[in-house]
């Protein structure tokens, strides 16, 4: 009953703080080790043209499987990691762990894979990100084109006061940059005009609403003809049925990422599908009574 409910619930409010505290000290402590323990996986969902609807590129996912806990998503341990500071080592493991797959992929497929991984706000906050990156890049081999940094449009520039001047800075050493969850979070159109990025992702609570909303099918093809103006490409994100494709496709959208096309992959599962990709263009480039 309701009533009963409303009782336990009631309960769990009481009993909550303490045992949530312990089992966030306890959460905490077991990502410190995440790392050191092998648990972390990037995972990575491909970018498709909107055009060819050839591959482009593949945004790089954390995830993290702990054996007790199984696979947890990024949703619920990077606030803690933000919390913790310890985003900082998991973003620069995720960052080389990408670049060097991206780099691999590269050369063995001959196609110019790009790679998108996202940053958080702490990490822009590190005065030496910039070098990091640098540093990673030239690790792994990758050429800095390939690489393209998301950073969440809801980041304050209060917070973060030379975010500006970070990503003009990663742009300068080749990268691109990217506003990613565009929409969602308060920015002023002055903020869009100053933000040094590249492309500009579109939220996914826009996308998901094409062909159910007017409202938002209207903000996409607006958001996609401001991006066209301002020179960014824009990408969607959140893409899972086939009418958002011919809508986004109709309307110019530059990149398209979603279910529909993959959810995100193991890098092995990644490659095996490169490998099938390969291996369909080269049936598609023979000519037909070839064999
Ligand atoms: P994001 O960067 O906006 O990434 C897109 C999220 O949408 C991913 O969730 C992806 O799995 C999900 N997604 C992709 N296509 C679809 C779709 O068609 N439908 C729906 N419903 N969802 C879709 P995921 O992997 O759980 O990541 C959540 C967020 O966690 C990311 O949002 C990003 O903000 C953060 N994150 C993930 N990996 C990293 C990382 O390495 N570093 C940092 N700082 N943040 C990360
Ligand atoms: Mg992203
Ligand atoms: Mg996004
Ligand atoms: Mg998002």
């Amino acid at each position: 009953s309701a009533k009963g409910m409303g009782h336990s619930n009631y309960q769990a409010y009481v009993v909550m703080p303490e045992e949530s505290q312990r089992q966030r000290l306890a959460l905490e402590e077991k990502l410190r080790k995440a790392e050191r323990n092998g648990e972390l996986r990037v995972y990575y969902q491909p970018q498709i043209d909107g055009r060819t609807e050839d591959i482009v590129g593949m945004e790089a996912l954390i995830r993290w499987e702990n054996p007790e806990l199984g696979m947890i998503s990024p949703g619920f341990f990077i606030p803690l990691a933000e919390q913790t500071g310890l985003i900082v080592d998991l973003g620069l493991w995720v960052l080389r762990a990408a670049c060097a797959d991206a780099r691999r992929w590269q050369a063995r497929f001959g196609l110019p894979l790009r790679v998108s991984v996202n940053l958080s706000a702490l990490q822009l906050r590190q005065g030496d990100l910039v070098e990091r990156i640098g540093a990673v890049l030239a690790e792994t081999g990758l050429d800095p084109r390939s690489l393209d940094l998301e950073v969440t449009e809801s980041i304050s520039l209060k917070a973060i006061p030379n975010l500006l001047a970070t990503l003009q800075a990663l742009r300068e050493i080749g990268c691109r940059t990217s506003i990613d969850d565009f929409g969602t979070g308060q920015s002023s159109l002055d903020y869009i005009k100053r933000f040094p990025a590249d492309s500009i992702k579109i939220d996914q609570a826009f996308v998901r609403n094409i062909g159910v909303d007017p409202d938002d099918e209207a903000i996409v093809r607006a958001t996609i003809d401001m991006a066209h103006n301002l020179g960014r490409t824009l990408v969607a994100e959140g893409v899972e049925v086939e009418r958002h494709v011919e809508f986004l496709r109709a309307h110019g959208c530059d990149v398209l990422q979603g279910y529909l096309f993959c959810r995100p992959v193991p890098a092995a599962t990644f490659e095996a599908m490169l490998i099938e990709r390969e291996r369909l263009f080269r049936r598609i480039a023979e000519p037909s009574g070839a064999s």
